[in-house]
């Protein structure tokens, strides 16, 4: 027996003997007379007592990656992915009857965070534990997440998610803090995620809590008594901040988890006994968004009232140790609190703002660069700039635009602080876990260095003429069709045609992302039909989205969404050829159903408005063609795959700025213009939508777009029908589509976020 085999007897009989033991020790009986959510704590178990195994990353130096968001999805395949057992663990549960795809339904998945930037967090991790490198995650441990989005009537309803069970891969630490507010103190509890890499070692997501939470303070939907800190400070993520106590609720939420990061990189950097004037040799804090910001503030303080630093030395110690990473160029999205607030949650580092801002404006004229603005509020990304060492973009598109134009004035002062850092997604998750059909059709063909080299994949491009490859490719689609159909089937009550074109839109619901551009075509489609003209083949609309519960015009959007599934779908002169579905909670673990099924990837934002994307790369690796703008990463996947593997549409990013310059986009003018605009902008508030929808939402939602539209989107619509219909119609010539496919997948490698990581040490964190 050669030494590979042996090591796989061993831990096979390990898998066994520790699923056996959980057994007996949670339940008392034997594995095979366990339920699947019995067998799924054993498992859970077992994985647990492998982690412990495992050895802990170390190093002299470390990265703190702090943010409010951790996207993390479902933990148990990954992790088994990444111990290296997932094909043990999957064959001893089928020996004693259990199917691990039914176990893996069991877990709950932790609603951690939001959207693409919680998931990038989440990505970082992995890629971070996998290259071996030693950094921790700090955020806080909500306990119903963002919320759980229910359909009722055609509406959006949001309901607390409750992930947390009693058995969880939450360990709970006995590390506790306490963090001082200004009209009272709390102490914090640490629990710990462990973070395993891909074949290495461990790191750590820290997860700060309070115990004094009371979960039952929540009333109707989400809505809570926001002024009882106490029992509420971790409840939710982004609470409603529509009001002044929503606000501050937000601000001791940051504050809790800045306090609590920073008094724990401190312990850290003592107990090894660095002097911390040289902290910055020891530890690197990425400051992911704006959320973590007050970390400066906070570290400075602790250093000058408690380490008896000077003020000078503080904030270079502090400078020198943190990195803001920016995620948007949405005006409303950057921060900026009112020093009132900021007076009554964390009146002791208000005096260390104000010096911030003293030192900003003794050396700095220009008004557009201060901290605090004539308004008195605090522009928190103008705190990381000045006092951070690095400002990143997350798309090298991104990076231009905030250097050309938004953070202009500071690129003006500090053109050595920016960079770029292209965003990633972790391969694991979103290929060999999500794809594992497609992971072993790459593998049969190229071997498997791609697992640990995801640049290895343009290797694929050898085999672009070789038809049996690209006829495997195809056929793997068309199981993970067959699969999701069978999904969805399951869990929304809908029926899909496989073999017909599958159209995705997945992401928040925001007005830029545009899915009303994607409504309006499917209006446009499916008045054609009724007027007579057929499609070639059937076509299937498929969407995700959570919608802010404060963002009315979102809201409308689904409702609009909602409203064109009944009908679409309930006609039957239309039913047959084309299909609508908006799938309700979309979150990882539906993004992993729905990612290796799509044919058309939409990423339709308006250009310049979507920093990176994550979406789309997970899209491309999977197969998917990319129908897009000019915006985020699209611009780099399309120099990536070449304009022959992309639909490509829309005004670009200097014509839609100019536009904004010059307040030159009417939407009106559109509307007017062109009779397929007017008449699916006309069709929102027709008499068929009416009946199975709301006038107030419906209306409401199209004097928007043609009075406002701010973001544009009529600007782009005749070009997006009309470069979609050229997709769906090449989609029939199945061989060429299929190296289109390929090609997607080959050039993906670019966008593993181990790729990122590597960029993100070697240029900022130098671990
Ligand atoms: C990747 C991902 C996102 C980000 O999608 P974009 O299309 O880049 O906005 C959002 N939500 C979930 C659940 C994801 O997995």
């Amino acid at each position: 027996m050669g030494i590979e085999r042996i090591r796989e007897e061993v831990f096979c009989n390990e898998v066994e003997t520790g699923l056996n033991d959980a057994a007996s020790k949670l339940y008392g009986k034997p594995l095979g007379e366990l339920n699947d959510a019995q067998v799924y704590n054993c498992v859970l178990q077992m994985t647990k007592e492998f982690t412990r195994a495992a050895k802990q990353i170390k190093g002299d130096k470390k990265v703190y990656y702090i943010s409010a968001e951790f996207l993390i999805g479902k933990l148990l395949s990954n992790n088994l992915i990444n111990l290296g057992i997932y094909d043990k663990v999957k064959e001893v549960l089928a020996k004693y009857g259990k199917n691990i795809a039914d176990i893996e339904e069991a877990e709950n998945e932790p609603s951690l965070g939001n959207g693409g930037l919680g998931r990038l967090a989440a990505c970082f991790l992995d890629s971070i534990a996998t290259l071996g490198l030693c950094g921790d995650g700090i955020g806080l441990n909500y306990h119903f997440g963002l919320f759980r989005q229910v359909f009722a009537d055609r509406l959006q309803t949001a309901v607390p998610d409750e992930w947390i069970t009693e058995n969880s891969w939450l360990h709970k630490t006995d590390t506790s803090f306490e963090v001082r507010f200004g009209d009272r103190k709390v102490r914090s509890q640490l629990y710990d995620i462990d973070v395993i890499g891909y074949e290495n070692g461990v790191n750590k997501l820290h997860l700060f809590d309070i115990d004094t939470v009371d979960e039952s303070i929540i009333k109707k939907g989400i809505s809570f008594d926001k002024e009882d800190i106490e029992k509420n400070l971790t409840l939710f993520l982004y609470p409603d901040d529509s009001d002044e106590a929503g606000n501050l609720l937000r601000i001791y939420q940051q504050y809790f988890m800045v306090s609590n990061g920073a008094q724990l990189i401190l312990k850290e950097l003592h107990d090894q006994q660095i002097d911390l004037h040289e902290m910055y040799k020891h530890a690197v804090i990425q400051i992911n968004d704006t959320h973590p910001t007050m970390v400066i503030p906070e570290l400075i303080r602790i250093l000058t009232e408690d380490k008896a630093m000077s003020m000078d030395e503080a904030i270079d110690v502090v400078s020198k140790t943190c990195a803001y990473t920016n995620h948007t160029i949405l005006a409303e999205a950057l921060e900026k609190w009112p020093l009132e607030y900021l007076e009554k949650v964390v009146p002791q580092l208000v005096p260390i703002i104000k010096e911030l801002d003293k030192r900003v404006r003794a050396k700095y004229k220009d008004k557009k660069v201060q901290i605090i603005d004539k308004d008195k509020r605090v522009h928190m990304a103008h705190i990381d700039i000045h006092y951070g060492f690095s400002v990143n973009g997350v798309a090298a598109l991104h990076t231009e635009i905030l250097k050309e134009t938004e953070l202009n004035h500071f690129y003006k002062i500090y053109p050595e602080k920016f960079n770029n850092k292209t965003n990633g997604i972790t391969f694991r998750r979103w290929l060999m876990s999500c794809d594992p059909e497609l992971a072993s059709v790459i593998t049969d063909t190229i071997g498997d260095s791609w697992k640990k080299d995801a640049s290895k994949l343009t290797q694929l491009m050898d085999h672009i003429d070789d038809s049996d490859t690209v006829e495997k490719i195809m056929e793997v689609k068309k199981t993970k069709k067959d699969q999701l159909a069978a999904y969805i089937k399951a869990r929304e009550g809908v029926e899909l045609d496989p073999d017909s074109i599958f159209d995705i839109q997945i992401k928040r619901m925001h007005e830029y992302k545009r899915q009303q551009m994607n409504a309006l075509y499917i209006i446009h489609k499916y008045l054609e039909i009724k007027a007579g003209k057929k499609p070639a083949r059937p076509m299937t609309f498929i969407f995700g989205a959570k919608a802010a519960p404060a963002y009315v015009i979102a809201q409308d959007v689904i409702h609009l969404l909602l409203c064109l599934m009944e009908i679409v779908n309930n006609d039957p002169d239309v039913s047959k050829y084309m299909k609508v579905i908006m799938v309700e909670n979309y979150n990882v673990t539906y993004a992993e159903k729905l990612i290796p099924a799509c044919d058309i990837s939409e990423q339709i934002s308006l250009a310049s408005k979507e920093a990176s994307g994550t979406g789309n790369m997970k899209f491309m690796l999977n197969g998917a063609v990319t129908l897009g703008t000019m915006d985020g990463a699209n611009v780099e996947i399309c120099d990536l795959v070449g304009k022959d593997n992309i639909y490509v549409f829309g005004k670009d990013s200097d014509t839609v700025i100019d536009l904004y310059a010059k307040s030159a986009y009417v939407s009106k003018d559109y509307y007017k213009k062109s009779k397929v605009i007017k008449e699916a902008v006309d069709f929102i508030t027709d008499k068929k939508v009416l009946a199975v929808g709301h006038k107030e939402n419906l209306e409401r939602l199209q004097k928007e777009l043609l009075n406002k539209d701010w973001f544009m989107t009529l600007l782009d619509l005749e070009e997006y029908i009309a470069v979609k219909d050229k997709a769906f119609a090449d989609y029939e010539a199945r061989g060429a589509w299929g190296r289109k496919m390929l090609t997607n997948i080959a050039q993906a490698g670019f966008f593993s976020s181990d790729r990122t990581i590597a960029e993100y040490n070697r240029d900022i964190w130098k671990l």
